[in-house]
């Protein structure tokens, strides 16, 4: 709940005074504080971390109920586990930084072949405060407040798009996280009926700066049907055609993500096929910059994957190739592989087997 909700919702509810509930609040937020009325977060289960060049990687569980979900009841679960990843970053002064990748879902609907998360098909959907408990634990549980949150975690987010929206609305509240609406990403396979519902968002007064990432990951529809089941239903001309209309602010930029898995996207003239789509699109900018940056990832591969990760050879050749083309186009730098926190990893058996840290007591 924002706080505009939540103070009234206490004082009828829980039959706390106004000063109490606005203060319960805000500490919660702003310490971590819990008051005796609420019901705490849910506890931080295991830590994994991995050094990377700018820090370390924490990847982090905590556990839900697993409610009423069909998938979860077969399973005899009667709780599941969120991910969620806390990356490191130097910026240009040479401030440490960390951005939260948070899950959306339990396991995911929409089977990317590429994915660890789609080997778990979706258990269930996050509530809009499971999804703000994610921030709450990196920030209180581990001490890192972070400086911006990506929904590129478990789950597609526009599966989930009310919860979502409301967990965003709470995640921006002055009174409450207070994160600027500029340093969120929502991440999508391109659910054409949410990407309707979240440009409606975009009109409500301070939302306008939300940022929105596209895995692209295909150059054609046939390459993409074949690693997005998402594209059979909804192909590229008309996810390019609600791309072209999206409305980006300033110098904001739509952000294309592709994970280059070699020897099935960066073959010869895919660069071509991305740089006639990019193409379209950037046509629709207001200024003379590129609306569209593609942010190149290199696979990480799921466990028995059939592809390997990419050699970096490879990817500075299909970065050539695009740059040549005119593609404004950025690598990302992988962090967390051998945690299986990388981008597209999360949800695996593989963490569950490691040895956890146990953050609730001393080493
Ligand atoms: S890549 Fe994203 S949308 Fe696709 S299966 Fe994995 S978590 Fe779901």
């Amino acid at each position: 709940m924002t706080f505009d909700q939540f103070v009234p919702f206490a004082r009828r509810e829980l039959g706390v005074t106004h000063p109490r509930a606005e203060s319960a609040y805000k500490n919660l937020f702003r310490t971590g504080e819990i008051a005796d009325f609420l019901a705490p977060p849910a506890t931080v289960q295991a830590v994994l971390s991995e050094d990377s060049f700018e820090g370390k990687v924490l990847k982090f569980v905590q556990h839900v109920p697993a409610g009423d979900s069909p998938l979860a009841e077969r399973m005899a679960a009667k709780s599941l586990a969120t991910e969620s990843v806390l990356i490191p970053m130097i910026g240009r002064t040479g401030s440490a930084t960390h951005t939260l990748c948070v899950s959306s879902q339990v396991g995911c609907a929409m089977g990317c072949t590429f994915c660890e998360t789609a080997q778990m098909g979706l258990i269930r959907s996050l509530t809009p405060a499971e999804i703000v408990q994610q921030w709450w634990a990196a920030t209180h549980a581990l001490g890192h407040r972070p400086q911006n949150i990506v929904f590129m975690g478990m789950g597609e987010p526009l599966d989930n798009i009310d919860h979502v929206i409301k967990a965003i609305a709470v995640l921006i509240d002055h009174n409450g996280a207070h994160m600027p609406v500029s340093k969120i990403t929502v991440s999508t396979v391109g659910r054409l009926d949410g990407l309707a519902r979240l440009s409606e968002q975009l009109h409500t007064p301070g939302w306008h700066r939300l940022n929105l990432a596209v895995s692209l990951n295909a150059p054609n529809d046939e390459v993409r049907s074949q690693i997005m089941p998402i594209n059979r239903a909804m192909p590229m001309e008309a996810l390019k055609r609600t791309l072209m209309a999206w409305p980006v602010y300033g110098g904001g930029k739509l952000c294309l993500e592709y994970v280059l898995i070699p020897g099935v996207n960066n073959l010869p003239g895919h660069a071509a096929e991305i740089a006639r789509f990019v193409a379209d699109i950037n046509t629709t900018s207001r200024n003379s910059s590129p609306r569209c940056v593609i942010n190149l990832i290199p696979y990480n591969p799921r466990r028995n994957s059939p592809w390997p990760a990419p050699a970096d050879a490879e990817i500075d050749a299909f970065m050539g190739e695009l740059a040549e083309k005119g593609v404004f186009v950025k690598r990302r730098r992988t962090k967390g592989r051998d945690l299986m926190g990388a981008c597209g990893q999360l949800g695996s058996e593989h963490i569950r087997k490691r040895r956890f840290v146990d953050v609730t007591k001393s080493p």
